[in-house]
């Protein structure tokens, strides 16, 4: 008979082994991580500033109302400042509901006399003609995003400006093949569509809401967001010299006011927006029985699911530009963090390591990955979450960097220890900060994933292609990346499940949006 003390002393040596052996490869790790800081150190980048010089902004920007720069009727201006520095960088047009009426009307004008009647394929000519233009313009484009909303130059540069481009390209091969977009139906445009835009993806949700409405013949206004109008202003400028007949797009600047009395105003045929839960309730109670049709793009509080047999530094890598490039400042963020138990600290330790590399700083710098907080009310937001993280009991570690003493600023942060009652981890934080939990198994991380009123989009990481199909069919998300996070294609349709809002932006769905489907 075997010895019961015997097997117990057999079953520990191996793990007293293996407590050595860890304790061994932390210490090697610590070694080779601090020689890596201070090789670092000696190497660090030298600033590599993209030059506003050539980018020429006006002091002043007006209203584009059919077709004409022009001034307010309430004569009010505000000024849009770049949140990396303070600095004001040109003031613009405050709109009010009489300036929203000149351009519902100009729109409608239009519409009724030669946009919603031009052959597809007339307008098919002027959208690629944005489309062109947003390419030869990129640089001064990508400058200008930056500097309003304080954005990494790299995110504006390779993601933002090439995508917008993108939409203008794709709509623009829809125009003329409309007919065969929905299998032999008749389709129509829908006339005038008033559309409200955030200030994460200025100009990319400019072009997601004008490239699709204006390719299907309906005529547009839009409001950009308050803190970042300036580059929906240089597309209007576009438009202009695209020759665009006047009233087809016009861009009304403003505040929240502004943007309310563009869903409300009588006349418009359809509203689409993109911003919060909170104000897309707001504009849906504010429209309903009107008949006026309806899109929202909404809030996210993604989950990002990693699987113990996940590569794990691939994963780390789509965490870290899942919810820290572009400061967490996307609808989609990875927010929240679901990691299988058995790999959880290793996954911490990385990603406490690739955080250290994480450059925070001047967002014109093309070696930045993490730039400035949007806006000062925003930096509250956020402050104010991560503190009611850390007094719900969760355990807050932040990147050690260093935050310039100018402009609004966040460290990448993350919570462990957090449950899923915590504040931190059901509300969009709309920050750098991303809150990690822990599940065994595939159920479970399905229920924690889809315990959220939430349902803008999700990542799965695993090694198994059946797990993805598994979990991806399950989870009440819009959009799911697998192995990968934060990708966006313009024939790929984008939209929510639940509280995120409905319709969809993107492919032949965002087509329907704005389309009459006989
Ligand atoms: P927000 O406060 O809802 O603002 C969005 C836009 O609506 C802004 O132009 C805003 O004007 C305007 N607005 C405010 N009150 C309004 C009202 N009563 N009626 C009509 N328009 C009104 O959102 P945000 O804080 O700027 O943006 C962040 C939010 O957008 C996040 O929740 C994020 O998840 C969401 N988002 C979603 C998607 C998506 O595709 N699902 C994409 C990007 C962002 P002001 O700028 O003057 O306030
Ligand atoms: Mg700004």
């Amino acid at each position: 008979m075997t010895d019961p003390d015997r097997t117990d002393r057999a079953a520990d040596r191996p793990s007293s082994d293996l407590m050595k052996r860890e304790t061994a490869v932390e210490k090697a790790r610590q070694k080779t991580a601090a020689l890596a800081l201070e090789f670092g150190k000696a190497w660090e980048y030298a600033p590599a500033p993209e030059t506003p010089d050539h980018v020429k902004l006006e002091e002043r920007y007006q209203l584009f109302i059919g077709g004409k720069w022009m001034p307010p009727k309430s004569g009010k201006y505000f000024d849009t400042v770049s949140p990396s520095t303070e600095q004001t960088l040109a003031q613009v047009a405050e709109g009010n509901a009489e300036d929203v009426d000149r351009a519902v009307k100009a729109a409608r004008h239009a519409y009724d006399k030669y946009w919603g009647k031009m052959r597809g394929a007339e307008r098919a000519k002027y959208v690629f003609r944005i489309a062109r233009a947003l390419q030869e313009k990129a640089r001064e484009l990508a400058i200008v995003e930056t500097m309003d909303g304080g954005k990494p130059i790299k995110e504006s540069r390779d993601v933002d400006i090439p995508l917008a481009s993108a939409h203008f390209f794709y709509n623009a091969g829809w125009a003329d093949k409309l007919d065969y977009a929905f299998h032999g139906r008749k389709v129509r445009p829908l006339g005038v569509a008033g559309q409200v835009i955030p200030w994460n993806f200025p100009l990319l949700m400019a072009a997601w809401k004008i490239a699709p409405a204006i390719a299907c013949g309906n005529t547009v206004v839009l409001k950009p967001a308050e803190t970042t109008p300036l580059t929906a202003l240089l597309l209007a400028q576009i438009i202009e010299e695209a020759e665009l007949p006047p009233g087809v797009v016009n861009i009304v600047t403003g505040a929240g006011e502004t943007g309310a009395a563009l869903v409300g105003h009588p006349d418009v045929n359809k509203v689409a927006f993109t911003g919060s839960t909170d104000v897309g309730k707001k504009i849906q109670r504010a429209i309903a029985g009107s008949g006026k049709r309806l899109t929202l793009e909404l809030g996210g509080k993604a989950a990002n699911i990693v699987f113990a047999d996940a590569p794990l530094d691939q994963a780390v890598e789509g965490i870290v530009g899942g919810i820290y490039f572009n400061q967490g400042h996307v609808c989609c963020a990875g927010s929240r963090l679901l990691v299988e138990e058995s790999v959880h600290d290793i996954v911490v330790r990385k990603l406490k390591d690739r955080m250290a590399t994480l450059r925070l700083g001047d967002p014109l710098d093309k070696n930045t990955d993490v730039g400035a907080i949007n806006s000062r009310a925003q930096l509250e937001r956020i402050k104010e979450l991560v503190l009611s993280g850390e007094r719900e009991g969760a355990e807050r570690f932040s990147a050690p960097c260093e935050l310039p003493s100018k402009g609004f600023w966040f460290p990448p942060t993350f919570f462990t220890n957090a449950s899923q009652s915590c504040r931190i981890a059901r509300e969009e934080i709309f920050g750098p900060v991303l809150t990690i939990m822990t599940f065994r198994t595939p159920d479970e991380a399905i229920e924690k994933a889809n315990n959220t009123m939430y349902g803008l989009s999700a990542g799965i990481w695993t090694d198994k292609g059946s797990k993805i199909f598994h979990v991806a069919t399950r989870l009440q998300a819009g959009v799911i990346w697998a192995n990968t996070y934060n990708k966006f294609d313009p024939s790929s349709p984008f939209g929510g499940y639940k509280e995120s809002g409905f319709g969809r932006e993107g492919g032949r769905q965002g087509l329907a949006a704005y389309l009459e489907v006989q």
